[in-house]
């Protein structure tokens, strides 16, 4: 039988960060003063090995599991991830494989990653203006590599392709506009993510977050929206098409207004442990058990108790105060 959690929501979802390592340092995930040099990132015989990630994903997707979304840090960093994804998609039951990247590496990968199955990406982009995007990935990577790397996913069909931007008050909020009128026409889905508080290193604070209110009015003012309705239960994003047809938008407002109602998500860290939600402290050790040998009843089970006890909806119950309980980085289970 397959879970519910103690609110009755189903497993239908589980993103699998493949590394917690990035060549990025995004100022509002990886902040350079915290993931310096001297940062220990896991080494490699913490990872799950890809058989082990496969073994994994085959007893979620008994339970549940349609979506599958590998992130990271930054998943081009794991080497060989083509072959994780080819072994992923011959899965029965997965209906959905995508990545999310940052898109740096992505333009030698696009045609490989598509042949061994993945079916679409995600990329993140803030601005596509120079001096705020490198201000923003903190290591000076230009507009027009990610751009190229789009180009690429879009030549070889690992597409619809979304493209996420954080907005941070002060930093990228005067980018909207810009990133709304490239992308209108290209059959790309421009999403905007409420800057959020994921872990304990960001620094956030509430009046940096711009609202999902304040971005529709943005763009509603110059191209007007409509909006239109979820593609399927759960699903995060507000979307709008535009009223003169030249495609659609996203709006994920996690802050200003929480979904945990309809949330189906897990998410598995590189090291093995899953986490029942986005800002979870404690993460439950799978890693341990395939090392011990336990078998895919003990792990069945395991999945069934987990995900049958969840009770998480801390969007839902945010305050101030929560903002200091220890949490999860983003870093580490990839958004
Ligand atoms: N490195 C890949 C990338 O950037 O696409 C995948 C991992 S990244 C952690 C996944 C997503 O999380 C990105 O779209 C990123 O913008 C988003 N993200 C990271 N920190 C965030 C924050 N504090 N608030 C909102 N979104 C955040
Ligand atoms: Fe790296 Fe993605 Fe985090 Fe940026 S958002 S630092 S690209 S993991
Ligand atoms: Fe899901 Fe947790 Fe986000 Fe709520 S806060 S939508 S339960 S991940």
């Amino acid at each position: 039988m397959q879970p519910t959690d103690k609110l009755n929501r189903p497993l239908r979802d589980l993103r699998i960060s493949v590394t917690d390592r990035c060549n990025f340092r995004c100022v509002y995930c990886m902040p350079k003063e915290i993931f310096g040099s001297d940062f220990a990132f896991l080494p490699h015989d913490k990872l799950l090995s890809f058989e082990e990630i496969t073994r994994l994903t085959k007893l979620f997707v008994a339970n549940g599991v349609e979506k599958i979304r590998i992130t990271g840090g930054e998943p081009l960093l794991r080497k060989g991830v083509e072959m994780l994804i080819k072994q992923l998609s011959e899965i029965n039951g997965i209906k959905d494989l995508a990545m999310t990247t940052n898109a740096s590496l992505l333009r030698p990968r696009a045609e490989r990653l598509k042949q061994a199955g993945l079916h679409r990406v995600s990329v993140s982009l803030d601005s596509l203006d120079d001096n705020v995007f490198m201000t923003m990935n903190d290591v000076r990577f230009p507009v027009s590599k990610v751009l190229d790397g789009i180009k690429a996913a879009e030549d070889v069909g690992l597409t619809p392709i979304k493209i996420n931007a954080v907005i941070k008050r002060g930093m990228n909020d005067d980018s909207i506009l810009k990133m709304a009128e490239h992308f209108r026409n290209t059959g790309h889905i421009l999403r905007f993510i409420e800057f959020m508080d994921v872990g304990n290193s960001n620094g956030w604070r509430l009046e940096d977050t711009v609202t999902t209110e304040e971005i529709f009015k943005t763009i509603h003012s110059e191209w007007p929206l409509l909006p239109i309705d979820q593609n399927y239960e759960g699903e995060v994003a507000n979307r709008f098409r535009y009223k003169d047809k030249a495609g659609e938008i996203g709006i994920i407002a996690s802050i200003s207004q929480p979904f945990c109602h309809g949330c189906t998500r897990s998410r598995l860290s590189a090291e093995g442990k899953l986490y029942t939600c986005l800002f979870s402290g404690l993460g439950h050790d799978f890693r341990d058990k395939l090392r011990r040998r336990q078998s895919d009843h003990e792990i069945d089970m395991f999945i069934k108790h987990i995900w049958g006890n969840r009770k998480d909806r801390y969007s839902e119950l945010r305050t101030e105060e929560t903002n200091f309980q220890t949490k999860v980085e983003m870093s580490h289970i990839g958004g």
